[in-house]
């Protein structure tokens, strides 16, 4: 349950003939972004994008590529490439502001420095006072100038700074969005890997044991079907509250995708990890959801899948087979938790 895209062949190529029958309508390519947009938008599963999707279609007007390009930049591409060109566009903009002012300075610095030699030079001759009052009058022009230059420069450094620690402070910025799930605030599938890579090179964990947890709603199209999608994303920030809660500060949380999260525990044993699994599908069994407009309580539940493995081990391989165990408690009728064991 780890790919985002669950439908089989049959159901993909259904997919695909709506896809063609759809894009056709409109003057984008079938490029890998027109196919990519319209997949998550006709199987559902990206609901940001059907919102986008759904807005633009009212409108009536034919979809380009450079629309589809945008949707699939601002909804599936996981950096904005869009964002990353402003960084890059304005961090060089402020370089060559920079560059201009030093040259500039730099110009006086020769200037200056030639204008004090040559005064040295003519006090080394005879020099009557006024000529001597010139001189001095001389040097007092050329360190003004000088100082201006350099105050100059100083104020665009000042400048240029703060500018560069803002742009700094965006870049943060977007590399955490790009690791944040936007809508429950706890790591994105990149933030999830992003955190498994790091245990690897821990020194005080890398040589520990892991386990993963892979957690999914039960019968979750069926509370969008019969609630709204309103109500769903509802359920989905409320779970994601509730793996925060239940874990420690040394375990990850993240949503994978649609209804699924993961959670990672460093330094758990199996066991461990089954009472904290049971702890989190008990506590949203017994806790209800309250629909604000109709007052009224729905119950949820959710089915776990739990496998282990080194910190610096084949985490991939653990993630699979968290996932198989995860397919054991949904068929053995869901609102369980299975740890994994190996097939005999
Ligand atoms: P199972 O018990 O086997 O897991 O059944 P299920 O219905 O939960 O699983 P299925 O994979 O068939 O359906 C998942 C649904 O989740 C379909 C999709 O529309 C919905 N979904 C995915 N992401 C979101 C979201 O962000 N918000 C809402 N409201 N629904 C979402
Ligand atoms: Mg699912
Ligand atoms: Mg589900």
């Amino acid at each position: 349950m780890t790919n985002r895209y669950t439908q089989d062949k049959a159901a993909s190529a259904e997919i695909l003939r709506l896809i063609l029958q759809k894009a056709a309508g409109h003057p984008a390519g079938f490029t890998p972004p027109t196919y990519a947009v319209w997949y998550e938008f006709l199987t559902g599963i990206n609901p940001p994008l059907s919102d986008a999707m759904n807005d633009l279609l009212k409108t009536n007007e034919p979809i380009t590529s450079e629309m589809t390009q945008e949707l699939f930049d601002c909804h599936i591409s996981e950096i904005n490439p869009k964002a990353q060109n402003t960084f890059r566009a304005n961090l060089q903009k402020v370089l060559g502001n920079l560059a201009q002012v030093t040259e500039t300075t730099d110009g006086e610095t020769g200037r200056f420095s030639a204008g004090l030699q040559k005064i040295g030079e003519k006090l080394a001759g005879e020099l009557d006072p006024p000529m001597l009052q010139h001189l001095v009058g001389e040097i007092m022009l050329d360190t003004q100038t000088m100082r201006s230059s350099v105050d100059a420069l100083q104020g665009k450094l000042h400048e240029s700074k703060a500018e560069i620690e803002k742009l700094q402070q965006e870049l943060q910025n977007a590399r955490s969005e790009a690791l944040i799930d936007p809508m429950t605030s706890v790591l994105n599938r990149r933030g999830f890997e992003s955190q498994i890579k790091k245990l690897a090179v821990d020194a005080e964990l890398k040589d520990k044991k892991v386990v993963f947890m892979m957690l999914d709603i039960d019968f979750f199209k069926k509370v969008n079907d019969t609630y709204g999608h309103l109500f769903g994303d509802k359920v989905i920030r409320t779970i994601a509250e509730v793996l925060k809660a239940k874990v420690k500060g040394q375990d990850s949380v993240a949503r994978m995708g649609g209804e699924e999260f993961a959670v990672l525990l460093p330094d758990t044993s199996l066991q461990g990890a089954f009472i904290v699994a049971e702890h989190i599908r008990q506590g949203i069994e017994r806790g209800k959801i309250r629909r604000q407009d109709k007052q009224e309580d729905v119950g949820i539940t959710i089915s776990i899948g739990i496998a282990e493995c080194d910190a610096n081990g084949d985490w991939i391989d653990a993630m699979r087979r968290a996932d198989e165990a995860l397919y054991t408690s949904k068929n053995q009728g869901r609102n369980r938790t299975t740890l994994y064991v190996a097939a005999p």
